[in-house]
């Protein structure tokens, strides 16, 4: 299997130095050349493990297959009970919060520092690698986490000073690591990106580096590294439902996912590409509801000012890996076209064939009675990103849907609380104990601690 950019299809390279590179020189991201097919029916009863070792052998046909084993075995150790559980209520859950770090980027940050290290080893790299993330929340502490210490890989974090909950800032804070930096910044999380961006772009720092024999590279889901272990689970989640008897087999499902830089609904596109048997796809977003707006009219318009909310993880208007979708739908020459109207004036146009897609945005108000809702009716507990895809599932009515959950509720602690109607404390350390004792639900050890 061989990698392209989305802005040169003539480059072609192997899944070890896409990795290593993160970003095209081109500017443009990395795609498979074609998608693998995969059947999930005669794979059922695989562990979560050995599920991923089978799909990500497909793409990543340069690493040795017992090697690439060992990798998975060795990152997935980290999670606590099941790896990726699903909750069937009215609607299915895929739990994707019971890593280090308690949100759905664990999955591919506890791998791409292992895929990373042995791709460098193989390759006979010696240099440095620096990572240089943006992060919205989430992606920061997960990324902090899985590239802890690691050898001859250091990582630098930027995130908004505003635009994180305060056990999201608490968690990058007290990383301890000695190869890591973490930074706060004036701006939002597009800013944070845009600077990154900039910084992979720039020869001077390039050249300056250079002398120094470091290389950057990133750990944001512009990394086809981050992006191929997500769509492990969305065939797990299928298989699991097969074997729960919620779903016969080959029937087709839809799947919910809350979505900012559009890389975890991308992998379920994946998913769909390989076979699995998808109905729709479902964008949810927030009040930055640019993704709303571009799957509806085929206007893509970041001219607007970014809001903050209670999902701050979606709280995004460029979002990076749409531009991996339009590739898969146009070519090379016109995803260069749309990406500079992009850049020169924060707009574009595409028309494209997107029917397997859905979307739909939920307001704050909405997001939050949704909460109490399901917790009343359902008795399920969830984070405000997950509210914001149920209340779309109810919104669009949809039935045999998998609503991906992308955090724990403990990670947003007053935002629940303030949602459930109670009282909330100014101490958000606090919250968490009062929403344990309000509702019962289990605290993530790594929360707690
Ligand atoms: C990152 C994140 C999202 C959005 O995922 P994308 O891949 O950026 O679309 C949703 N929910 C949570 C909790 C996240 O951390």
């Amino acid at each position: 299997m061989k990698f392209l950019s989305t802005r040169n299809s003539n480059l072609k390279i192997s899944g070890r130095e896409a990795i290593v590179k993160g970003i095209s020189e081109d500017g443009g991201l990395f795609v498979p050349e074609s998608f693998p097919s995969f059947d999930i029916m005669e794979n059922l009863d695989l562990s979560y493990t050995d599920l991923a070792h089978k799909i990500l052998s497909l793409y990543l046909t340069d690493f040795d297959s017992q090697d690439l084993l060992k990798i998975i075995e060795k990152s997935y150790a980290s999670f606590e009970d099941e790896i990726a559980k699903v909750t069937c209520k009215k609607d299915f859950y895929l739990e994707l919060y019971h890593g280090r770090t308690s949100a759905f980027k664990d999955f591919a940050l506890c791998l791409l520092p292992n895929l990373l290290a042995y791709a460098k080893k193989s390759l006979g790299i010696k240099d440095k690698t620096l990572i240089l993330t943006a992060t919205s929340g989430d992606t920061g502490k997960a990324a902090l986490e899985g590239f802890y210490n690691t050898e001859d890989i250091d990582i630098l974090v930027l995130y908004p000073t505003e635009g994180v909950s305060s056990i999201q800032k608490a968690q990058m804070d007290t990383t301890d690591s000695l190869n890591s930096k973490v930074i706060s910044i004036d701006g939002n999380f597009d800013d944070a990106q845009t600077a990154v961006k900039k910084i992979f772009n720039d020869k001077k720092i390039k050249e300056e580096l250079k002398k120094e024999n470091i290389y950057l590279s990133s750990a944001n889901s512009i990394n086809i590294g981050r992006l191929l272990p997500q769509i492990v689970y969305y065939f797990y989640s299928y298989a699991d439902l097969v074997k729960k008897e919620k779903i016969s087999a080959g029937e087709k499902i839809s799947f919910c996912v809350p979505t900012g830089n559009f890389g975890d609904i991308l992998a379920g596109y994946y998913a769909k590409e390989m076979g699995l048997p998808v109905e729709k796809l479902v964008i949810a977003s927030n009040d930055n509801n640019v993704l709303t707006d571009f799957f509806t009219s085929g206007t893509y318009d970041a001219n607007r000012e970014l809001v903050k909310t209670i999902s701050p993880s979606m709280d995004i208007l460029v979002s990076s890996n749409l531009e991996r979708l339009i590739f898969h739908k146009s070519s090379d020459e016109i995803v260069k076209e749309k990406m500079k109207d992009l850049n020169d004036s924060h707009i574009f146009t595409f028309e494209g064939d997107f029917d397997e897609f859905l979307c739909g945005y939920a307001s704050e108000e909405e997001t939050k009675n949704t909460i109490a809702k399901t917790f009343k009716e359902e008795g399920y507990l969830m984070d405000p990103h997950t509210g914001v895809a149920k209340n779309i599932v109810d919104k669009l009515e949809l039935k045999k849907t998998v609503i991906l959950s992308t955090a724990s509720p403990y990670k947003f602690s007053s935002s629940v609380l303030d949602a459930l109607g109670e009282n909330i404390s100014k101490d958000e350390f606090e919250n968490i104990n009062i929403l344990h004792e309000k509702t019962g639900v289990k605290i993530p050890s790594e929360i707690k601690n």
